[in-house]
């Protein structure tokens, strides 16, 4: 890992049979909370069909398509004795482009239930109440609005949590505010700036963004931090993606049990979002689900956190720079919520180069003809990784699964893409070719 090349670490700690409540900060989360989160979704689901006509085919719920991938499959030379290869098609997802319209219009909703509640507004949802759709839309009205504008949200972003944060707070008529660390790309903040999104740019990294960002909000009453390093509303946001995938799996006759194992490969930045995604999965699918997250080599700072175990160690520690065209997983310090909540429940965590990254982003834009952005590119390596390497051998022979693999699901979550400009995908096209012929 120091010397910043592919590695495959395996948890130790890992429990095939998941607590039903697992700590996570001060508080402790199980199912109930998964589908709190789901339901929360639903009731904001006619209101925001009306705000976003993308959403208007779905009745305003935000989802992706699971897909078999069997050119990609082939592309990877993964043979059919070792699983078949699906994906998860987050890179597609509506309004933000990416896996972060899962918490972070997650956390937004839940702050504008919370508003709506305390300002005895119509909607003011949660279990104790019986509002229907018919309230949440007043939530569009003026009203409504008025006493949204009074509140900031902010958040420090590397950019795709800040698009989805950022436009769902503006379309419901909060200030949206975004702190970008250095790395950020231009489009996303002009994106965001045509939203009528403050952006505010910081030279330092991410996690020197979401500093300012918080202490800029702690000083102000009517400003709202989404805080991705703290935050269990995004994490439960995410688990949400579980209960979806499952019924998603059952149409498609993809069975998950002792017979037919499903790896899960999920990219990973500071750790939320396939922290979270991994939590709703072990809680639906127990022993029976494998789950993997993918980091760049310069940037494993969740592999970090969790082979130090307590601290709060960054990747600049271990003599790694942080430097990645993966801007969504350019973090040097992961999210100790979501470390606490995987300790138990995760598999493993992987590196990619960013060469390998490249490849994978042509191969499955040659292949399947999908277009990605290279931080979701990072879980292509996953099944290599589990099937060839020496580490991901030792895990397939201890937990039995060996002579199950033929029957094994691989999933790829593919977590960002459809927002990319085209010229900017262009380039990235062009880069895989410079990284091939070099
Ligand atoms: C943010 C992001 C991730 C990882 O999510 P974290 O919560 O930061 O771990 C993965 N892929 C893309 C495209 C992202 O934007």
């Amino acid at each position: 890992m120091r010397a910043a090349e592919p590695v495959l670490w395996t948890n130790p700690a890992r429990l095939d049979v998941p607590p039903a409540a697992l700590a996570a900060g001060s508080e402790h989360i199980s199912l109930a909370d998964i589908e709190a989160a789901r339901d929360r979704f639903t009731r904001f689901a006619p209101l925001l069909a009306q705000l976003f006509p993308e959403l208007q085919a779905s009745g305003g719920i935000i989802e992706s398509a699971l897909q078999r991938a069997p050119a990609m499959q082939q592309a990877l030379r993964l043979e059919p004795a070792l699983g078949a290869l699906w994906l998860k098609a987050d890179h597609s997802l509506p309004v933000a482009g990416s896996i972060k319209a899962r918490g972070g219009i997650h956390e937004v909703l839940e702050f504008t239930e919370r508003l709506a509640r305390e300002h005895g507004l119509p909607g003011a949802g949660g279990s104790d109440r019986t509002d229907g759709a018919s309230d949440y839309l007043r939530l569009a009205g003026p009203a409504a609005r008025e006493i949204f504008g009074r509140y900031r949200v902010a958040v420090g972003s590397t950019g795709n949590l800040g698009l989805s944060i950022g436009v769902m707070a503006s379309a419901l008529g909060f200030r949206a505010e975004v702190h970008m660390s250095s790395d950020a790309k231009p489009w996303k903040q002009e994106r965001l700036r045509r939203r009528g999104v403050r952006v505010v740019e910081h030279p330092g990294d991410y996690e020197q963004a979401v500093a300012a960002g918080r202490r800029e909000a702690a000083a102000d009453p009517f400003a709202y931090f989404v805080d991705d390093e703290r935050s269990l509303s995004l994490l439960l946001g995410y688990s949400a993606a579980a209960l979806h995938l499952r019924d998603q799996l059952a149409a498609a006759g993809v069975a998950v049990d002792a017979d037919h194992p499903l790896f899960v490969y999920l990219p990973c930045g500071v750790g939320g979002a396939p922290a979270g995604i991994a939590f709703g999965l072990r809680q639906l699918f127990g022993a029976h689900v494998h789950c993997f997250f993918a980091e760049p080599v310069r940037s494993p700072c969740f592999l970090v956190q969790m082979l130090a175990g307590e601290g709060h160690p960054s990747v600049y520690d271990y003599g790694l720079d942080n430097r990645t065209e993966a801007d969504g997983l350019a973090v040097p310090r992961a999210s100790q919520l979501a470390a606490q909540v995987m300790t138990p429940l995760l598999s493993g965590v992987f590196t990619v180069t960013d060469a390998t990254l490249f490849r994978h982003l042509a191969q499955l834009d040659a292949s399947e003809g999908l277009h990605i952005e290279p931080s979701a590119a990072a879980g292509f390596s996953g099944p290599d990784m589990l099937c060839r390497s020496a580490a991901g051998r030792a895990y397939l022979e201890h937990h039995g699964l060996a002579g199950a693999l033929p029957r094994a699901t691989h999933l790829a979550w593919t977590t960002g893409g459809l927002l990319v400009p085209p010229e900017e995908y262009q380039g990235f096209l062009a880069k895989a070719a410079r990284l091939a012929a070099a």
